[in-house]
């Protein structure tokens, strides 16, 4: 017999070891952490995992992220609440349901159906109804719905898109890990009028964002 784990006491324990002992000092982000039930949203096999300090795979050879790492990613869009926002990369919808929590309107985009229609059932049962899935190549980005004042992208690009640096509203934000293999920096653009202009912020290690202003396909 195996008992189902406590995963709200998982998330709790998460959130205050993994995230607020860190420097994870958004109060928002560590509501929204505390409430989006990260097992949901892996297959069933990673889902005793859901809240260990790594990373985990959900199918399609992809990978969610550390809690800790899309927290991080997370605070750095600095979200107030009434932004229109456009993730690259759906994967598990993980990060959109974050996204969901802490902006008005999500738009986020997935290469493999597959996994796009998997991320919208679970966003469904949570009743996220203000984020939008679309299958497609995100490092064009989503330009009928642009400017966004923040756009964050969960694969490695090998610099930044200009579409999405084009599709940012004045004063926004993008975060995006860029670089090559598992020599990756996490960047975070910052758009002032037609000045754009970048920080690193830590050394990182994503799979690949596909696509015309991305990696070829393998
Ligand atoms: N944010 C996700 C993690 C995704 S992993 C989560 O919370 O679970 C990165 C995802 O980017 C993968 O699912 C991969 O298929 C997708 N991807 C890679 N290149 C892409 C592109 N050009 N457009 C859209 N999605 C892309």
């Amino acid at each position: 017999m195996f008992r189902r784990p406590d995963f709200d006491a998982l998330r709790e324990e998460m959130v205050r070891q993994q995230l607020a002992a860190r420097d994870i000092r958004d109060e928002r982000v560590l509501a929204a952490a505390h409430v989006v039930p990260r097992h949901r949203f892996v297959p069933r096999r990673e889902q005793r995992s859901a809240y260990q300090d790594r990373p985990l795979r959900i199918g399609r050879g992809q990978t969610i992220s550390q809690p800790y790492l899309v927290a991080l990613m997370t605070q750095l869009l600095e979200l107030k609440g009434r932004e229109r926002v456009l993730e690259i990369g759906t994967g598990s919808g993980y990060q959109a349901a974050l996204l969901a929590h802490l902006a008005a309107e999500v738009h986020t985009i997935e290469r493999h159906a597959s996994l796009a229609e998997r991320a919208r059932q679970v966003l469904a049962e949570l009743a996220l109804d203000n984020v939008h899935i679309h299958i497609g190549d995100g490092s064009l980005g989503w330009p009928d719905a642009a400017p966004y004042e923040g756009i964050i992208a969960t694969a490695g690009a090998p610099r930044a898109p200009q579409a999405l640096l084009d599709q940012l509203a004045d004063g926004g934000r993008l975060v995006l890990p860029v670089g090559a293999g598992t020599r990756q920096t996490l960047q975070r653009w910052r758009r002032d009028g037609n000045q754009f202009t970048h920080e690193d912020i830590v050394p990182v290690a994503f799979v690949p964002l596909i696509g015309e202003q991305g990696w070829y396909a393998p």
